[in-house]
């Protein structure tokens, strides 16, 4: 029988993303870690996996270039590293993949290209078809203009980003452990190793610790993180070791990973940009009734249980919605604008025309645009 090329938890992969971290791909020894990953790589695309690459190394190809010892604290510099670093990277894929005719597609990407509605949705075509047309996208950051408030800060979320972007059935995220421990593994040997999560929890998130080095800016933590935006949005997570194993080790092997499993709520990709990547340009406060009929029964937003709202939203745009006391329970697109949901807020639907002089929807937000958190 042919052997398998996942886990027996993940039962069928169309779509894999693998994001893979400087360490892996910079430090003593990588040139054979690239090929092997590069193999393994070779190995899905021929079976039938489409796979999308998030890359890091960028910085650390021009720290060499520069003859820098330590990740540059100024953003500057990180962008001149960068400039001169992605170029260099990308040149290692492309030696690679072309001895095997595979096409790869360079995509550099900021918060703001995520974050605006319309991008999302254009960059959404532009992955699909790099896909259709056998390639394989290599991703990562677009460092080299990316000032603080755009930056990710590290490929750990853009990572998981990405999934959420082309629905992948798995994120795998290498790294230089084999998973998560429930201590950290660099300073106690005698840490145990945790194969599965099934379900992410404030104790799981305390084994993290704070593993960093030199050349990673995400550690234990921000890997957690992503893996939980993946599992919340109903995708398996793969936390695992690129460093001394193979990326197919880490899809088979439970001893070389922790494997997080997803959340049973499936959500639409719109759903999914509002849940966890679109910026909010407001809030609506919300009664309890209208908290409940949200959360529990899957119900739109009417005026009717609107209590207060914040933020100069247009109609069309992400706003958060809150209860009374500020917690956050979902995420929509509002049919009206801040002015206007001033103006019907706590009456009835039927009331709206008067309110208004017009009236284009019953719902302040819509149930297919809402996504609960
Ligand atoms: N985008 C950065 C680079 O290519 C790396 C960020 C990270 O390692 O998380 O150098």
């Amino acid at each position: 029988m042919k052997k398998s090329l996942f886990r027996k938890e993940i039962t069928s992969v169309k779509t894999l993303v693998v994001k893979v971290g400087s360490r892996i791909l910079t430090t003593q020894d990588h040139q054979k870690r690239v090929s092997n990953l590069v193999d393994d790589m070779i190995l899905l695309h021929k079976a039938g996996v489409r796979l999308i690459l998030v890359s890091s190394g960028a910085i650390a190809h021009g720290m060499k270039v520069l003859g820098l010892e330590k990740r540059p604290s100024t953003i500057p510099l990180q962008q001149a590293c960068a400039a001169i670093g992605q170029n260099r990277l990308m040149q290692v894929y492309q030696d690679y993949f072309s001895q095997h005719k595979i096409p790869i597609g360079q995509v550099l990407l900021t918060w703001d290209d995520l974050r605006s509605k319309k991008r999302y949705f254009n960059l959404r075509n532009t992955m699909f078809q790099l896909l259709e047309c056998g390639a394989i996208p290599i991703i990562n950051e677009n460092d080299s203009v990316g000032v603080e408030e755009i930056q990710f800060g590290n490929n750990d979320i853009l990572g998981a980003q990405v999934a959420l972007l082309v629905q992948a059935d798995v994120f795998v995220n290498l790294t230089d452990v084999g998973g998560l421990y429930d201590r950290n593994p660099h300073a106690d040997k005698s840490a145990v190793h945790i194969p599965v999560v099934s379900q992410m929890s404030s104790s799981v998130h305390k084994m993290a610790g704070d593993l960093k080095n030199e050349l990673s800016v995400g550690g234990m933590a921000t890997k957690l993180k992503a893996a939980e935006i993946v599992t919340r949005a109903g995708m398996f997570s793969l936390i695992g070791d690129g460093f001394d194993q193979r990326l197919t080790d880490v899809l088979t092997n439970d001893k070389c990973a922790t494997l997080f499993i997803p959340s049973d709520h499936r959500m639409s990709s719109r759903q999914r940009w509002i849940a966890f990547t679109g910026q909010s340009s407001g809030v609506i406060f919300v009664d309890e009734g209208a908290g409940k009929a949200i959360v529990e029964k899957g119900k739109s937003l009417l005026p009717a249980g609107i209590i207060e709202i914040k933020g100069n939203f247009k109609a069309g745009d992400k706003v958060e919605i809150r209860t009374r006391d500020g917690k956050l329970i979902a995420g929509g697109l509002a049919n009206y604008s801040a002015e206007e949901v001033k103006s019907i807020k706590g009456c009835r639907s039927s009331e709206i025309a008067a309110r208004l002089g017009r009236k284009s929807f019953d719902e302040v937000i819509h149930r297919d645009n809402l996504a609960v958190l």
